[in-house]
């Protein structure tokens, strides 16, 4: 006799053989609202749907009732939100029949950049600026199979250089003055209003080219346009103090900062963020090296979250002008990386020091541990 462990009745039932996938990548998802067709080619890696996350301890510094929220962006596949842009310019890309893309990068477009053209089967260039390209992002470009050029100048001689690059030779170039980049940014701004029900009062957002704050207020638009959100938010945008053309209103031949994502001195989109700002009734505003690190710690060590430098600098700045939050706002800030690209910054910046030379006894750890 057989020996069943279910009575018939309560055999279970196989899944059906095209079980459902679950977040299909932001193409699939706001297909509505994208430029593909049924014939299109997609290449994803499933980005985007990164989560909505409350960080009580940045809103209890605001000193009022206010909600505070991070789009931790960092969660995307190649550890940060440029996958939303490189998901449309690689499909657009393939759909076009490209068989190699170019783009300049401070790191994660060149990581976003690689990961996808070569998912979709295309060669990637890269031009980077020597010596100041976080280590976790050149590791990326470098396995991902890029062909990468570090170039002896900055991000801005690198884009000029890729522009001219794209227009001679047959490359297209992915970075964010290609369309669709913006086209696939938006999505957060879909996904932001998703969960809240609502657009947020204020968008705070680090800004280097100022793709990403012009892609979030397309987002905005679009959904306000469907009736899926009720009002706009304040644009607030931040750049690091000694990387802000936004805010002195001129480009910044030598742009320094430790926020590498953002040491960007001739924002390619530029006129389109100064239109952002005012159709928003937003700001602009310069955060210093020292507010961005003391922000990054706050986020790591008092939320258990872990961006990159350029990415705290929405946080940095919203702490800085807290005074003009309104009371019962809901803010959110975006962190657009991943704080593992810059382990580096993580060791140099911590004021947490790493005990070492402990004998390995259980007495001795104790000691170390303070018992
Ligand atoms: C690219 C990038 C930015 C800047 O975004 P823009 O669209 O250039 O303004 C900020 N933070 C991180 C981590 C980035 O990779």
């Amino acid at each position: 006799m057989t020996l069943s462990l279910f009575p018939s009745s309560q055999t279970p039932t196989a899944r059906p053989a095209a079980a459902p996938s679950g977040w299909r990548g932001l193409i699939e998802e706001y297909r509505q609202f994208l430029p593909v067709t049924d014939a299109t080619p997609v290449v994803t890696l499933r980005e985007g749907n990164t989560p909505l996350i409350p960080v009580p301890s940045i809103a209890a510094e605001i000193g009022k009732q206010v909600q505070v929220f991070v789009k931790y962006d960092g969660l995307n596949p190649t550890g940060s939100f440029k996958d939303r842009g490189m998901t449309m310019a690689i499909t657009k890309a393939k759909e076009a029949g490209a068989k190699a893309v170019i783009c300049a990068s401070t790191g994660n477009t060149s990581a976003a950049a690689a990961a996808y053209a070569r998912r979709g089967g295309m060669r990637a260039f890269v031009l980077i600026p020597d010596g100041y390209v976080a280590l976790g992002k050149l590791a990326q470009a470098l396995v991902y199979g890029a062909e990468v050029l570090a170039i002896e100048g900055n991000f801005d001689q690198a884009l000029k250089i890729v522009r001219e690059m794209a227009e001679t030779y047959p490359v297209t170039l992915v970075n964010s003055v290609n369309p669709y980049r913006l086209e696939g940014q938006k999505t957060a701004a879909f996904e932001v209003v998703d969960v809240l029900g609502d657009a947020p009062d204020w968008l705070c957002i680090p800004v280097g080219n100022a793709g990403n704050i012009s892609a979030y207020w397309m987002g905005f638009c679009e959904y306000h346009q469907h009736q899926r959100c009720q009002k706009l938010p304040r644009m607030m945008g931040f750049q690091a103090a000694g990387a802000a053309p936004l805010i002195s209103g001129h480009a910044v031949e030598h742009p320094e900062t430790l926020a590498t994502a953002i040491r960007i001195g001739n924002p390619a989109n530029w006129e389109r963020a100064i239109a952002v700002k005012d159709a928003s009734q937003g700001a602009f505003n310069p955060v210093t090296d020292d507010e961005i690190i003391a922000a990054y710690r706050m986020l790591a060590s008092q939320e258990g979250i872990f961006c990159e430098p350029a990415s705290a600098a929405s946080v940095a700045g919203l702490l800085k002008v807290k005074d003009q939050v309104p009371a019962g706002a809901t803010v959110v800030c975006v962190l657009t990386g991943n704080g593992l690209k810059d382990p580096d910054a993580a060791i140099k910046h911590s004021e947490n020091p790493l005990k070492q030379g402990i004998q390995p006894h259980l007495e001795a750890v104790a000691k170390a541990m303070g018992f």
